[in-house]
């Protein structure tokens, strides 16, 4: 390697910071456009005034002169007319959404809307090494266990994602409980004290799925969906039968996935390298579209929410570490830094898998099979910063609703089902405002509230997912050593 050639976690964070300020600056000077159409219009119409500005897009409608209506688009709002997106608008105007499509859009929106195209072709790659990369190497990993090692990693990986879930939720409580973020402002809003969500998964039927879910009545089918605490699960079982099985099946099985995974391991070396240019694309979608203004906007809870993530993460963590993985967290933390970075730029701890599986192994030299037990896993169930998050934002809604902070009992409801709703929560983007529906539901809180954070959404879970992936890495070290104990204390009372 040349020497003038930068760091893996450097050339990422270049690539990050490019990204931000290019689209910035692109939607601060080009975000607004506007245009008046008078020809080649549907039956009817006279008119049509696209006008964008900063993310927002309103589509004015003239029959015979006269403004018939106007729609918009707007991820933030919400009413009649409002639709998030320009797909919910082709749902229910699609005239409007043809026209738009044609005519609208700023040039921040345009190359936002090129820079996610690219920036996903970056995810795809990681996808495409995602499912391989998890079977290959948890066949591995488990069929390098002695037979009860399997049981004893499998308690003390559940054990930590408790734990550690259970600190960060305290800490996002006790932060809202604090900072208050709800309680300063002359918002008023407009929720009924106790309306409930009907459409809302009911907690238990949330749980009972992930229980199914670790049955699959199609293996196949969940390969191809892919549904990965499925396909964990079967391939765990596999590689469990396949030791009972023993003799020349298991040596077999054992080889043939150890060669496949040294090749798909080198497949996903060779993407991560690509890592940079990716996350420059996917972050100049985000504040190409969104603007500054993702980063400002409803401070204080944004606010309450990083410094609870910040603690979680700077100390919580870092302090597990230290006292019982025994490694240095700075050091630690380096190694990890591609896959934080591109956990940050992504928000998918399924999607940047791959790559905290390879610097779990190749950068912090930590085992193949404590990171593929551990991982994969994690990946889907331990997600400390999701739950973290999901406190705060139901406590802030709380206290926005309500005008009083919840009662103690109300906030102990809100701990367990966050806990709850961040195992069910899936590993991709904005998955935590959807199981959000769960707690607020579990609270009396209308679900039409969360409208309020939407807008600041998308850099909360980049922050959020940066966690997930740093608490599943610190997770890793940890049961390491725990289990490099067992071994020397083994060998010393064998010896
Ligand atoms: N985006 C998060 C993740 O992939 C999940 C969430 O929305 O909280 O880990």
């Amino acid at each position: 390697m040349s020497p003038f050639r930068l760091a893996l976690h450097w050339q990422i964070l270049i690539g990050m910071l490019a990204g931000a300020v290019i689209g910035v600056s692109l939607n601060l000077f080009a975000s607004s456009s506007s245009t008046r159409l008078t020809a080649d219009l549907p039956d009817g119409l006279s008119a049509v005034e696209i006008e964008d500005r900063s993310g927002r897009a309103e589509i004015g409608l003239f029959r015979d002169g006269v403004l018939d209506r106007t729609v918009v688009i707007d991820p933030a709002d919400s009413g009649e007319h409002v639709y998030p997106t320009l797909d919910a608008l082709t749902d229910s105007e699609p005239e409007a959404a043809r026209l738009y499509r044609r005519h609208g859009g700023s040039l921040a929106l345009s190359v936002g809307a090129t820079a996610r195209k690219l920036g996903n072709l970056f995810l795809r790659m990681l996808q495409m090494v995602a499912v391989p990369l998890i079977i290959t190497s948890l066949v591995t990993g488990v069929m390098g266990l002695s037979g009860n090692a399997v049981g004893r990693m499998f308690t003390r990986t559940l054990g930590y994602y408790v734990i550690t879930s259970m600190l960060a939720i305290s800490t996002g409580l006790l932060m809202v409980n604090l900072i208050r973020p709800g309680l300063g402002g002359a918002v008023v809003l407009g929720g009924q004290v106790g309306e409930v969500a009907e459409e809302a998964p009911r907690l238990s039927e949330i749980l009972f799925a992930q229980i199914e879910a670790l049955i699959p009545a199609n293996p196949i089918g969940a390969l191809a969906e892919p549904n990965f605490l499925s396909i964990i699960a079967f391939t765990i079982a596999f590689a469990v039968f396949a030791m009972r099985v023993g003799g020349t099946t298991a040596d077999r099985i054992h080889e043939a996935a150890k060669t496949a995974f040294s090749v798909i391991m080198a497949m996903t070396t060779a993407i991560i390298s690509l890592a940079p240019i990716g996350v420059f694309f996917l972050m100049l979608y985000v504040t190409a579209t969104q603007g500054a203004a993702v980063f400002r906007s409803l401070g204080w809870y944004v606010l309450a929410v990083a410094l609870a993530l910040g603690f979680h993460a700077g100390v919580t963590l870092p302090l597990i570490l230290r006292y019982v993985a025994k490694r240095s967290p700075h050091r630690f933390a380096r190694a990890m830094s591609p896959a934080l970075l591109t956990a940050f730029s992504s928000a998918s701890s399924n999607g940047t898998l791959p790559l905290t599986l390879s610097c779990v192994e190749e950068r912090a030299g930590i085992s193949n099979r404590t990171g593929s037990f551990v991982l994969p896993l994690g990946a889907t169930i331990n997600m400390d910063g999701t739950a973290l998050y999901e406190a705060v934002a139901v406590l802030f809604i709380a206290q926005l609703h309500f005008g009083f902070n919840l009662p103690l009992s109300q906030q102990i409801v809100v701990a367990l089902t966050a806990l709850l709703a961040s195992v069910g929560a899936a590993g991709i983007p904005h998955a935590g405002l959807v199981m959000m529906v769960i707690i607020l539901q579990a609270v009396n809180l209308p679900v039409e509230l969360q409208g309020i954070i939407l807008a600041v959404d998308r850099v909360l879970d980049m922050g959020r997912t940066a966690v997930n992936v740093w608490s599943d890495s610190c997770g890793c070290a940890v049961i390491e050593t725990l289990e490099h104990r067992v071994t020397e204390r083994t060998i010393a009372v064998e010896s």
